[in-house]
């Protein structure tokens, strides 16, 4: 049988066809001029080859954008993996792992890192009592500071709270020291948030590392510097020295044993009488707290007020100490012959004050125990008083609002602020017993103390003296016009019961 010869366009159709499905979209088959129906079905091809072609290249840019916009995301979520979303400054990760460099490179022969943790002073009072916005901007501000006082080239991160570190790459202790002053110094210049000013003092831990330090042991170390250097009081730099791990941990061991001591009512007041110096008469008592240890027995506050303050655990403490002094109180006033102006004196430390619920809580500890707001004396100190800032200001008003007297307590020590005691909102001066110890043996000392007296009484204010542990001491100051003292010339610190026995002894409120 005669076959015609195969069309030859046949040949290229098929050839198209594998090359198009091959995946080589650019491929067209030719057409001839005739007009049939294999010229239909290559139309047919070419134009699906056309719109295979566009789906394709359509298809490779959004492929490509996508990618593009995965890599974006991928770079920020590394970002943001190793950045403290508040500060905008490196976190603990990306810390440690510049540590980790630094390290790497020490061990090929450079100068080793130095590692700063600071944290701030009074940064819990500011958050507490101003709320977390407030809050949220001074760790905005520090973490600006911060940055502005080191080189590019050292990181500086947040590691949560108002913890912050920084790592001097290629450092030494004097340099090292040298950024340390200078975070200090940019540090406690006050910032303002809303209408108020306030200052942000820091401790800061330094610990340049030693060959073959681990990043842990780095940062612990720095971390245990820290804490020493906030546990005392005037030193806000502390290098490390192994004999801080020592101290850490029994530290460590203390914080929860106090807590527990709050919550298991370990803690104790004494009493010590205060009186009127010219008759004796007992004017009323000052409460200071003692912690009943059941291993270590009775300590001092001394001991553990520094910790309950560095913690914060101070603000339970102090509500432990004002409602169990003023539930005695109202105890004295209705079993024992206690005049109406009898007054129990209550110490309030820094953190406390700067804890706006304080007035709410000695307004609720008044209403509960029914006593009297000037029946309550409360002590601050001198640079409390002075140095304070708005929410001090706010708390010293609400308590004398209340009619809560306030008394500034150790007067004369270290602070001479003689310009600011007119100013000052309070009622009491108490005059600390490093002035009253000459009285009676050193003239000099006879005059200066008879110029304080004299200044606090042109400004208006009580003065009471403590300390005082002689009869010439007592007799000296009533000739020079004092009029209250304490001391353990009148009374040590007592038991609720020695106040009760005084009572009773004397038959009168006297001593
Ligand atoms: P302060 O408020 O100045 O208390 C006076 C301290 O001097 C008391 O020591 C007292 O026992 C002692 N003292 C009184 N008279 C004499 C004397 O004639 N001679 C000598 N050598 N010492 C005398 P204490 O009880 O050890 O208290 C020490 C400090 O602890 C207090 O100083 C006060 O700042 C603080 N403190 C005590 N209780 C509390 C408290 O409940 N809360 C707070 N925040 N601080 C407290
Ligand atoms: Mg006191
Ligand atoms: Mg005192």
């Amino acid at each position: 049988m005669d076959t015609d010869p195969p069309d030859p366009r046949l040949h290229s159709l098929v050839e198209g066809i594998v090359r198009i499905a091959g995946g080589d979209l650019t491929t067209r088959i030719p057409l001839s001029g005739a007009r049939d129906d294999v010229a239909a079905v290559i139309a047919g091809i070419n134009l699906m080859a056309d719109d295979l072609q566009t789906l394709y290249e359509e298809l490779e840019e959004r492929v490509e954008s996508r990618t593009a916009m995965l890599r974006e995301a991928q770079v920020e979520l590394e970002r943001m993996a190793l950045t403290d979303p508040l500060t905008q400054l490196a976190n603990r990760t990306a810390l440690n792992s510049a540590l980790s460099h630094a390290l790497a490179e020490t061990a090929r022969g450079e100068m080793p890192p130095a590692l700063l943790i600071l944290d701030l002073d009074s940064f819990k009072g500011i958050n507490d009592s101003l709320g977390h916005s407030a809050g949220d901007d001074v760790l905005r501000v520090i973490a600006r500071r911060l940055q502005e006082a080191v080189r590019e080239t050292d990181t500086v991160a947040r590691l949560g709270g108002d913890e912050f570190a920084i790592m001097l790459p290629k450092s030494n202790l004097v340099r090292a020291r040298r950024v340390a002053n200078r975070i200090v110094k940019a540090l406690g210049e006050s910032l303002d948030i809303g209408d108020l000013r306030i200052t942000c003092g820091t401790s800061i831990g330094l610990r340049v590392a030693e060959p073959g330090q681990t990043v842990a042991d780095l940062v612990m170390e720095a971390d245990t510097a820290m804490y020493a250097a906030k546990a005392q009081p005037h030193t806000s730099i502390k290098v490390f020295e192994p004999a801080l791990l020592y101290a850490r941990r029994l530290q460590s061991v203390m914080i929860t044993e106090l807590r527990e001591a709050i919550r298991q009512d370990q803690l104790t007041l004494s009493y010590q009488p205060v009186v009127e110096l010219a008759t004796g008469r007992i004017e009323g008592v000052e409460a200071l707290v003692r912690w009943n240890h059941p291993e270590r027995g009775l300590l001092m506050p001394d001991q553990f007020i520094p910790l309950a303050e560095e913690t914060g655990m101070i603000v339970d403490l102090g509500q432990w100490v004002l409602r169990h002094a003023v539930r005695q109180l109202r105890d004295w006033q209705q079993n024992l012959q206690v005049d109406s102006s009898f007054n129990v004196r209550v110490n309030i430390s820094t953190t406390e004050l700067q804890n706006l619920e304080l007035i709410e809580h000695v307004r609720d500890i008044l209403r509960e125990t029914g006593v009297d707001a000037s029946n309550l004396i409360v002590e601050l100190t001198e640079s409390m008083a002075v140095n304070g800032g708005a929410v001090d200001q706010y708390s010293m008003s609400g308590l004398r609002r209340l009619g809560v007297k306030l008394e500034i307590d150790d007067f004369g020590t270290g602070y001479s602020s003689i310009s600011y005691l007119r100013k000052l909102p309070v009622n009491v001066v108490k005059i600390d017993k490093s002035l009253i110890d000459g009285l009676g043996v050193d003239e000099e000392q006879r005059d200066f103390v008879a110029a304080v007296l004299h200044l606090i009484h042109a400004c208006g204010l009580k003065a009471l003296a403590e300390g005082i542990e002689t009869a010439e001491q007592a007799a000296e100051l009533v000739r020079l016009g004092c009029t209250s003292g304490q001391g353990y010339y009148f009374g040590r610190p007592m038991p609720p019961e020695g106040v009760v026995a005084l009572f009773s002894r004397t038959g009168s409120e006297s001593l």
